[in-house]
């Protein structure tokens, strides 16, 4: 216990508001055609629950591998509890005592918080002003503190902004250990932003994460994942609990990908109502950072506490988070975002 005093648990408040726009969640539920579909595959499952599941979620990881393309296979991709949980287990297998991580903060909180977990050391390397990471300090940081692990979101949570394959490259280039370009939020990326899957040929030590949570609209399934070289995935089946994904996770979530046209339907949607969320913000005259994602980050607040506690009163639940005096609001639907902006509007009067 003392080694984990002072270490700060995830905390996002999970209250009961109408308007819920604080952890980046795709406000659209399954389809009634969609929600039959799943209710079948678990009940099949069900009917199996007596026997452990697919140990290695073979049928899911070829699934995955399809779904991705760039010619990956079963063998180049893993999968497991949420994201969070692949974060987990790449630094328990890279990461732990003696060993360091690195991240470029304000970045995806639990980066560091599973580094503590597993006591891993972190170290952050910072952003610019405007949230870019700047390559040749980064690169100074690197070869300062020789991290066995590198992590990189794009597009990055809680900014929304995304990272030039560039600057990936020239981290890969000097980072001495594993790289993880956590692509979370990948899917909301503009049109032409290139993924970091374009780098896995010859990048052995590249990993690349994605989820089911958002774009996907499956984050009640609990199912991240990602694609690496399969030595990476040795790495992993090492430090995996037995049978770590259930038979109704790996159900669910086979199903979902056999709907992807239909989930990935709502991303246009969603990237409109961000484009438009940015627009209006400006037009009141706030900071507001560049979004490849499906949130937008605004400020600056001398008081964004005061501000979030307003809007929450409005009935609208949005985030404190990333550098102070900055708010972070997810992309709900158009009503959704019509009761932020009421909310936000009554609050700054
Ligand atoms: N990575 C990033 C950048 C995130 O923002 C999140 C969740 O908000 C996750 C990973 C974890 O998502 P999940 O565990 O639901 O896959």
């Amino acid at each position: 216990r003392d080694d984990l005093r002072g270490k700060t648990a995830y905390g996002a408040p999970q209250l009961d508001v109408p308007v819920r726009l604080n952890t980046n969640e795709n406000p659209y539920p399954p389809s009634p055609a969609l929600v039959e579909d799943l209710a079948r595959a678990v009940r099949q499952g069900a009917a199996t629950l007596n026997r452990y599941p697919d140990r290695d979620a073979l049928d899911l990881r070829k699934d995955l591998a399809d779904h991705l393309g760039h010619g990956l296979t079963a063998r180049q991709v893993w999968a497991a509890n949420g994201s969070n949980e692949v974060i987990q287990q790449i630094l328990q297998a890279f990461g732990g005592p003696g060993r360091v991580a690195m991240g470029f903060e304000p970045s995806y909180s639990m980066h560091p918080i599973i580094a503590g977990v597993t006591a891993t050391r972190w170290i952050d390397g910072a952003r610019e002003e405007d949230f870019a990471i700047d390559e040749e300090r980064a690169v100074r940081v690197i070869e300062e503190h020789r991290p066995d692990v590198v992590f990189l979101t794009s597009p990055n949570n809680p900014t929304g902004t995304a990272l030039p394959l560039r600057v990936i490259e020239r981290i890969l280039a000097a980072a001495p250990g594993m790289v993880v370009v956590d692509e979370a939020y990948a899917e909301f990326a503009r049109t032409g932003t290139p993924s970091a899957l374009s780098l896995l040929p010859g990048n052995p030590r590249l990993i690349v994460t994605r989820t089911m949570s958002k774009a996907f609209a499956m984050a009640g399934t609990r199912l991240g994942y990602l694609a690496a070289d399969p030595a990476v995935i040795d790495a992993l089946l090492l430090v995996r609990l037995p049978y770590h994904l259930s038979t109704l996770t790996q159900a669910a979530a086979r199903v979902a990908l056999a709907h992807r046209t239909e989930l990935l339907g709502t991303v246009d949607a969603l990237r409109a109502e961000r484009d438009a969320t940015v627009d209006w913000l400006r037009q009141r005259g706030l900071s507001v950072a560049d979004s490849d994602a499906n949130f937008v980050l605004f400020g600056k607040f001398p008081d964004r506490h005061a501000i979030w506690e307003g809007v929450l009163k409005r009935g609208v639940l949005i985030r404190e988070t990333g550098p102070d005096g900055w708010l972070r609001v997810s992309i709900g639907t158009g009503e959704e975002m019509a009761a932020f902006r009421a909310a936000l509007e009554g609050v700054l009067g």
